[in-house]
């Protein structure tokens, strides 16, 4: 069956070994919890949201699935990941020219984390919510924090090349119980 016991066992015990507050759901595919991150953070046609550059190209795919343009930050030479710098120079230039994103996707690649401290306090400081690509970064810690637990969103993913696997699949990681039931509800069918 595709839900039940299982399932509901593997969401919390992921939720648990984030810790944090965390609410899991076991999705399809880490790009399905990306596709539903933006939707529920209410990204649309012609938004545009900040993305790292030096990824896989499923970060930025599921912007585009939502009609949303992808606006790609470099790298910092440190941990190769999104850099502050050129992170908050973007915001300012899209600002400047009327379109402030309206998300920001940063990704812990080959589960190194990013700077996670520069990057919240911008994502504050804009009040442009952050989600985190956490595909490649279970059981990494930043500051002695789960990545995955920073964002307002975050992605795991289980395929076959990730840390550990279902084969297929992919997990949102949430602040709250109701953006945890908007994903499911989304992910099965939108029944009522
Ligand atoms: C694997 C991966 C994804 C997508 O996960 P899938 O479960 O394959 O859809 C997204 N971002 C990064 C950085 C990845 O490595």
């Amino acid at each position: 069956a595709p839900l039940g016991p299982n399932v509901d066992g593997f969401e919390k015990d992921l939720a648990q070994f984030l810790g944090e507050n965390v609410n899991v759901a076991a999705l399809s595919a880490g790009t399905a919890a990306l596709h539903l991150a933006l939707i529920i953070l209410g990204v649309k046609q012609d938004d545009e949201v900040l993305c790292q550059s030096f990824t896989f190209s499923a970060s930025a795919n599921p912007i585009t699935y939502v009609g949303a343009k992808p606006v790609f930050i470099d790298s910092e030479p440190e941990t190769w990941n999104m850099c502050p710098v050129a992170l908050e120079n973007a915001i300012n230039d899209r600002i400047s020219k009327g379109k402030k994103p309206r998300a920001i996707v940063v990704v812990h690649l080959y589960g190194m984390p990013a700077k996670l401290d520069e990057i919240s306090q911008i994502s504050k400081k804009y009040e442009i919510p952050l989600i985190e690509d956490a595909a490649e970064a279970l059981g990494s810690t930043y500051k002695g924090q789960k990545c995955g637990t920073f964002g307002e969103m975050s992605i795991l993913s289980f395929n076959g090349n990730k840390i550990i696997t279902t084969s297929g699949g992919g997990a949102l990681v949430s602040k709250t119980n109701e953006q945890k039931d908007k994903a499911v509800f989304l992910s099965t069918q939108a029944r009522d």
